[in-house]
C-alpha cells in the first residue's frame, strides 16, 4: 500500500464500553447476554444482521433440535431431556404462536418454530433483560491488550465502533473473534467440513394430504428417497441429496424442506469461511432449492399446488472453524454418552453428518452426554469465552453438539461464567465449571437428572 492508498474513514470512531460483550446473536448468543445482563452487568450484543436467531433464522435451519431423548420404541411419547433457558425461550415462542408441537423426527423428536417470531420473542427478551443491541455492526477486528482479549473493532454505518468489555464471548458462530485473535482454532476434518445447505419454506401445500400419504416422521421415507434418486438418474433432474427431511410448520399449507446438499463444481464440501465458497454455496443452493421444488411440485401428493414461499437469508452453515479449548469434546464422549464434573450442558442429539451423498445418522438411545466448561475457555489468552457451534469439539461430536437447544445452553452456562469473571475480577480459566453446573441446577437446568 503506498501514501495514497492509506486506509482512511473520514466518520470517525465510536467508542463504547461494557462489562460483557456478545459477538453473534444466535440462540448462544442470545442466551448468554440475558444470563449475563439478568445478573446485573452492562451487556451488548453484536449482530451483522438486523435481528437474532443466526442459523436458526436467516439460515432457516426451522427446528429445534436437541430437547428429546432418542428411543427404538416407536410407541414412546416426546421424553425431555434439556431444561434450562430453554424452557423460557420456549414457553414464550408458544405464547406468541411460534412453536409447533414436537414432530417425530426418526427416533426422536423436534419443534418447528417460526423464524419471524423468533426474532420478535428475542427483541422482546433482549430489550426487557436490559441488554444493549447493535444490529447490522459486524465485527472486523480484536482489540488485544498484550495477550487479553480486550473487545472488538465493528463496522457500522455510523463509523467504526470500538468496543471495550471485561469479557468478550464470541457466539459467531464461526470463531470469528478466536480466529482475529489469532487464538488457537481448527476446521473441521482436517480441513473438511460439512455441507451447507440452503432450507427454503414451501406454500400452497396441503398438508393433511401429504401426512397421510407420508407418515408422521419428518425423514421422508424410503419410497421418496427411492423416487429421488431414481429421477436423479434420468436427465429430467439434479437432485444430488436422496434423503430429505419436510418438516409442516405453524403455518397452514407449509413445509419447510431441508433438502438440498450443496458441493462445489470441484466435488468438494464447500467452507463459508472462505468468499468464493460461500458465493458458489448461495448460487447452488438457490439453483437446487428450484429443482427440488419442481420435484415435489410434479411428483409428492400434496404438493401438487406449491410454491416457494421464502429461502433463508444465506444458505445454513453447519460447520466452519472450531474454538480450540482448554477441552475438547470428543467423538466418542456423544457415543459412549460421557458425564462430567464440571459438565454445564447435556445432549440427546445423534451425531448427523453431512458429508456424503447420504447424512450419515449415529443414534444415542435413551441417555445423554455432557459437554464439559473447559470446550467453551480458549486454550490461551484471557478476557474470552465463547459459545455455540463454534465449541471445541472434535469434527463428529460438532455434528452433534451444535444444535439448537444445546447453544441455549452453552450460552446460559457461558453468560454466568462472564458474570463471575467479571463481579469477581478473575479470568474464564479461573471460574471453576462445577460451580456454573450448580448455578445451572439452582435455575432448573437439572443437569443432574
Ligand atoms: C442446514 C441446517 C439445518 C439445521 N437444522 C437444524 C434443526 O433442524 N434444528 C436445530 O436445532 N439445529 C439445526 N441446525 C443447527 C443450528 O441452526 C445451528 O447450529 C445453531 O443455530 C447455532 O447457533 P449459534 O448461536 O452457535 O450460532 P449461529 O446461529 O450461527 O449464530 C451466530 C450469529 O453471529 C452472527 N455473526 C457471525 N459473525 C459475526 C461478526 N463478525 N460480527 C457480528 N455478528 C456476527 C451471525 O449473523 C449469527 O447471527 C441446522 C443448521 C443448518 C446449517
Amino acid at each position: 500500500m503506498n501514501a495514497a492508498n492509506r486506509l482512511h474513514d473520514a466518520r470517525g470512531v465510536i467508542v463504547r464500553e461494557f462489562d460483557v460483550l456478545v459477538v453473534g446473536g444466535g440462540a448462544a448468543g442470545l442466551a448468554a447476554a440475558i444470563t449475563a445482563a439478568r445478573e446485573g452487568l452492562r451487556v451488548a450484543v453484536v449482530e451483522r444482521y438486523g435481528f437474532c436467531g443466526g442459523g436458526a433464522v436467516a439460515g432457516l435451519s426451522g427446528t429445534i433440535c436437541g430437547i428429546y431423548e432418542a428411543s427404538d420404541d416407536a410407541s414412546a411419547p416426546p421424553k425431555k431431556a434439556v431444561w434450562g433457558f430453554l424452557d423460557e425461550f420456549i414457553d414464550e415462542m408458544e405464547r406468541r404462536g411460534g412453536l409447533a408441537s414436537p414432530v417425530r423426527y426418526g427416533k426422536t423428536f423436534t419443534r418447528v418454530h417460526d423464524p419471524i417470531i423468533w426474532r420478535e420473542t428475542a427483541d422482546s427478551m433482549l430489550t426487557n433483560a436490559g441488554v444493549e443491541v447493535f444490529y447490522h455492526t459486524t465485527v472486523t477486528s480484536v482489540l488485544m491488550e498484550g495477550e487479553r482479549v480486550a473487545g472488538v473493532t465493528a463496522y457500522s454505518k455510523e463509523g467504526t465502533l470500538e468496543i471495550t468489555a471485561r469479557v468478550t464471548i464470541d457466539a459467531s458462530g464461526d470463531a470469528d473473534v478466536v480466529a482475529m485473535a489469532g487464538l488457537p482454532s481448527f476446521i473441521g476434518d482436517e480441513g473438511r467440513v460439512q455441507n451447507p445447505t440452503m432450507i427454503f419454506r414451501l406454500m400452497g401445500v396441503d398438508v393433511g394430504c401429504f401426512n397421510a400419504r407420508y407418515g408422521a416422521d419428518t425423514i421422508m421415507p424410503p419410497e421418496v428417497s427411492e423416487l429421488i434418486r431414481e429421477k436423479d438418474a434420468s436427465s429430467d433432474y439434479t437432485l444430488p441429496r436422496s434423503k430429505v427431511w419436510l418438516f409442516p410448520t405453524t403455518r397452514p399449507g407449509e413445509l419447510l424442506c431441508n433438502c438440498t446438499r450443496i458441493v462445489g463444481s470441484d466435488g468438494r464440501e464447500l467452507n463459508t469461511l472462505y468468499v468464493r465458497d460461500f458465493t458458489e454455496a448461495e448460487i447452488e443452493g438457490r439453483r437446487q432449492m428450484r429443482e427440488y421444488a419442481r420435484f415435489f411440485r410434479e411428483n409428492l401428493v400434496g404438493c401438487e399446488a406449491s410454491f416457494v414461499n421464502d429461502t433463508g437469508v444465506q444458505v445454513g452453515v453447519r460447520q466452519t472453524r472450531q474454538a480450540r479449548g482448554a477441552a475438547v469434546l470428543k467423538n466418542d464422549d456423544v457415543t459412549s454418552g460421557t458425564k462430567f464434573a464440571d459438565g454445564i450442558a447435556r445432549s440427546p442429539w445423534p451425531i448427523e453428518l453431512h458429508a456424503g451423498t447420504r447424512p450419515k445418522v449415529h443414534w444415542l438411545l435413551n441417555d445423554v452426554y455432557e459437554v464439559p466448561y473447559g470446550c467453551f475457555v480458549p486454550e490461551r489468552s484471557e478476557g474470552l469465552l465463547f459459545a455455540g457451534r463454534c465449541l471445541s469439539a472434535e469434527h463428529e461430536a460438532v455434528a452433534s453438539a451444535r444444535v439448537t437447544a444445546q447453544c441455549f445452553s452453552y450460552g446460559h452456562a457461558i453468560g454466568h461464567a462472564a458474570a463471575i469473571c467479571v463481579t469477581e475480577d478473575i479470568e474464564p480459566r479461573q471460574v471453576d465449571g462445577r460451580r456454573i453446573r450448580k448455578i445451572l441446577n439452582e435455575e432448573g437446568a437439572r443437569l443432574d437428572g
